[in-house]
C-alpha cells in the first residue's frame, strides 16, 4: 500500500475520498490520480485522439497534474498571479472530475 511520507496519507483513503493530504501526495499518488482521471472520464464520453496523438482525457489528466505542480511552484516562489490563474484552471478540472462523480 502506497503511503505519502509527508502526511501519511495512504493510496487507499485517497481513492476513498478523492482528496490529499498535501502537495507531495500528487507525486506520490500520481499514477492513480491520472488513471482515475482516465476512468472516470471514459465512462461516458467518446473521445478522438488529439492533434498529439493522446486522448483528450488523457491531456486533461497530464495536465490537471502539471497544474497542481505549477500551483505549489507558485506557491512557495510567490508568483500570486499566477498562482490565481492556476487556482482558476484547476478548478474548471475538478469541477469536472466533481460532476463524474470521483469525489462525492
Ligand atoms: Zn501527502
Amino acid at each position: 500500500m502506497k503511503v505519502c511520507l509527508k502526511c501519511e496519507t495512504s493510496l487507499n483513503d485517497f481513492l476513498l475520498t478523492g482528496k490529499v493530504g498535501c502537495e507531495h501526495c500528487y507525486d506520490v499518488f500520481s499514477e492513480e490520480v491520472s488513471a482515475l482521471i482516465k476512468s472516470q472520464n471514459g465512462r461516458d464520453f467518446h473521445v478522438g485522439k488529439t492533434p498529439n496523438g493522446k486522448t483528450i482525457q488523457e491531456n486533461n489528466a497530464e495536465t490537471y497534474l502539471f497544474l497542481l505542480k505549477e500551483k505549489s511552484l507558485a506557491e512557495r516562489e510567490g508568483r500570486f498571479e499566477a498562482l490565481v490563474h492556476i487556482k482558476q484552471k484547476i478548478r474548471l478540472i475538478e469541477e469536472d472530475i466533481y460532476k463524474r462523480g470521483l469525489k462525492q
